[in-house]
């Protein structure tokens, strides 16, 4: 087991433990996929115009070209880099409509932290680490009190489907643990951070997934980490084999189906 852990790993196991036996312990790559690089893409865009000095204002330079396509480097993926400029654009006044006079907190801030949980008793020595997409601070549209947004971007080919997927607890898990990490580290109360997916579509549709994660939520989301984290296979693939209850046909599907004969 390794000392330090991600959410995709973590979740990676969630979905799937064969998946997972297969990515992180035998350690076989499976070949980059347009959706995935496209993602990375998209959030160094986003990134770029989000520290510059006039986010609204951004034109696609050589600089901002090239840092979108240094994204597909030693790939044969092809990146539509005005396209995902656009997408970028959309997303960045979709985030200053969104919070009228926002002041940026975070960008791409990565954390690295135990899971720490008073003296519940599930405390595990293994250090999370994740990188906060964004976090913004505003004023609440309806009251005017302050608040703090702590934003995911995510690219999506069909953003209507992405709103529905990603309220599901799994994904809402994602942004409960980085909600918990950024209070820490800030010392901002969880009850003051609001949590949200910016759902980006490749079709330059922009659409937000408000997600509500409750202390409670996200007391059981850190005792259901902290479960998978002392459960996850070392080198047994046959015995994980029989644990998953459903199988999506992942990328690794070849590799899985050959370890079945
Ligand atoms: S093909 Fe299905 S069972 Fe095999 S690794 Fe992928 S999700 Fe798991």
């Amino acid at each position: 087991m390794p000392e330090k852990m991600s959410f995709s790993r973590i979740k990676a196991f969630w979905d799937c433990p064969t998946n997972y036996y297969i990515l992180y312990i035998a350690g076989i790559k499976t070949p980059p996929t347009f959706p995935l690089i496209n993602g990375s893409a998209t959030h160094k865009c986003i990134q770029e115009m989000l520290s510059s000095p006039d986010p609204l204002n951004c034109s696609l330079t050589s600089g901002l070209k090239n840092a979108i396509l240094k994204e597909a480097k030693g790939t044969d993926i092809k990146l539509d880099t005005e396209n995902i400029y656009k997408c970028s654009t959309n997303a960045v006044k979709a985030l200053y409509q969104r919070v009228p006079g926002l002041k940026i907190k975070e960008v791409e801030n990565k954390f690295e932290s135990f899971l720490s949980d008073g003296n519940n008793g599930w405390i595990n020595k293994i250090k999370i680490t994740g990188i906060i997409d964004c976090v913004v601070k505003g004023r609440d549209r309806g009251k005017g009190n302050p608040v703090y947004i702590m934003i995911d971007w995510k690219t999506t080919g069909n953003v209507s489907k992405a709103i529905v997927r990603y309220g599901m607890k799994m994904y809402r898990a994602q942004l409960a643990l980085y909600k918990y990490f950024w209070s820490l580290e800030s010392g901002i109360p969880v009850s003051e951070i609001k949590t949200s997916f910016g759902l980006i579509g490749l079709d330059r549709t922009m659409r937000w997934r408000d997600v509500r994660c409750s202390i409670d939520f996200l007391e059981g989301i850190m005792r259901e980490v902290n479960r998978s984290l002392s459960i996850m296979p070392i080198s047994d693939l046959p015995y994980y084999n029989k644990e998953f209850i459903k199988c999506n046909y992942c990328f690794s599907r070849s590799i899985c189906m050959e370890s079945k004969r």
